[in-house]
């Protein structure tokens, strides 16, 4: 988006990319539909970057999901929204996206070098970069580094620059996992994670559905969702889980556990639990009676098994209460090369309002390596791609205040 900006105002613009191919992380993002954007109204899209609402929000005003969905017309592509409000291309495909863009780039003037890994600057504060070829030096009027977060360093987004920017002296916040999966704390075994062998050869890759996820954190902010989750070798993920997971993490980092509550009939009272938990069950077995009385079956029944005492099945309404609220202690964030994005990055206090490091001038971020988190729905791609617009246009804007002519 940046390169787009720079090149329509007229810039002569190098895009270098340490991978063999751009854009290897969108590609990956479209084996889920690449979910674009969401159509929420546009203020209760911009609620949804919390903390850094003040600074995206901005960003967002001038190129939003409206302008994002113009913008993947332009280039040729439809898009549909799905029940959820989220907006995805009509072939729910990247790959086509990213070839016509890439084209249309090309055909713009924007020369691309891949195989190119940034590395610093050199005493001469020109641009250093590594190739499979040797080391290449660039002078550049402007810079937009948009270098991504931590997650799937594999694909290219390996977080080599905290370092070098750090020793440029700017604040960046570290680097954290969010939209993450969680480790659950052992129920047989107090401070050990993972699920008991039984459990997860059993129900590791289930879904659990549906269900409802609520969690206050000390600091009393409280989320409740209805949805569904994925348990996985040693906890869950997914996204119900992945929605929560902001506050979840910030308590682990906190109190060093967070305990999550799981209500496993969430379409119906606890009222009316206990009295079906309640009802006489003659000869049957409880789990033949929990599953014909509520239906809980399978995996849920099967959490219950889990994570309750032996002795809590002995009092239907203890039973019921743990079906509504169910307490599942969550003791780490799954490690950051295996999330869906990360929190954290550049600091925007070291920032102007055109995204350039004040420090450096000339110097422009944007995107995942920015200090901003979001949930999943579309506003990580959507926030990547107004970021690179504004600090494609800010540095246009500072390269003619500079009297530098494309
Ligand atoms: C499994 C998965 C699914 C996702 N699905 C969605 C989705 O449906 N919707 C959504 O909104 N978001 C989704 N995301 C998140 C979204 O893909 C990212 O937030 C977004 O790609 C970040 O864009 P970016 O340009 O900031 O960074 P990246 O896409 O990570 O791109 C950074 C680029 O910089 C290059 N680079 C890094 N360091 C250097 C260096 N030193 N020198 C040269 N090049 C370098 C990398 O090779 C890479 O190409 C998903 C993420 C994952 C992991």
């Amino acid at each position: 988006m940046a390169a787009e900006a720079l090149v329509q105002g007229g810039a002569s613009v190098d895009l270098y990319d340490s991978m063999p191919s751009v854009g290897r992380k969108f590609l990956l993002a479209g084996k889920g539909g690449l979910n674009l954007t969401h159509s929420e109204p546009l203020e209760s899209f911009i609620a949804r970057y919390c903390k850094r609402e003040p600074q995206i929000a901005p960003l967002l005003r001038a190129f939003g999901p409206g302008q994002l969905i113009a913008w993947a017309h332009d280039l040729g592509f439809d898009v549909f929204t799905g029940s959820s409000g989220r907006v995805f291309p009509s072939d729910m495909k990247a790959a086509p996206l990213l070839r016509a863009w890439l084209h249309r780039l090309r055909e713009s003037g924007v020369s691309i070098h891949t195989r190119h890994r940034w590395t610093g600057w050199n005493a001469s504060r020109l641009l250093q970069f590594a190739t499979p070829t040797g080391g290449v030096l660039v002078d550049a009027d402007a810079v937009v580094l948009a270098a991504g977060g931590a997650s799937w360093p594999q694909l290219g987004s390996d977080a080599a620059w905290v370092p070098i920017l750090e020793t440029e002296g700017v604040a960046v916040a570290a680097l954290q996992p969010a939209n993450c999966g969680f480790d659950v704390e052992s129920p047989r075994h107090a401070g050990s994670p993972g699920w008991s062998e039984h459990f997860h050869s059993r129900f590791s890759g289930q879904p659990v559905k549906p269900v409802a996820l609520t969690f206050t954190g000390s600091d009393g902010a409280r989320f409740q969702r209805q949805g569904e989750f994925v348990v996985t070798r040693s906890g869950i993920e997914g996204s119900l889980v992945y929605a929560a997971s902001a506050g979840v993490r910030d308590e682990i980092a906190t109190s060093g556990f967070a305990v999550i509550h799981l209500d496993l009939l969430p379409d119906w009272d606890l009222a009316r639990v206990i009295r079906e938990v309640a009802h006489p069950r003659g000869s049957k077995s409880l789990s033949s009676h929990l599953q014909s009385r509520t239906g809980l079956k399978g995996i849920k029944s099967a959490l219950l098994r889990e994570l309750l005492a032996p002795e809590d099945f002995d009092h239907p309404e203890t039973l019921a209460h743990a079906i509504k609220s169910l307490p599942v202690r969550l003791t780490a964030a799954r490690p950051v090369a295996e999330v869906i994005s990360t929190a954290g990055g550049v600091a925007f206090e070291s920032l102007d309002e055109r995204l350039m490091i004040r420090a450096m001038p000339g110097v422009f971020c944007a995107g995942e390596m920015l200090d901003w988190e979001a949930p999943t729905g579309g506003y990580l791609l959507t926030a990547c791609f107004a970021s690179g617009r504004a600090a494609g246009l800010g540095a246009l804007a500072w390269l003619k205040e500079q009297g530098v002519s494309a």
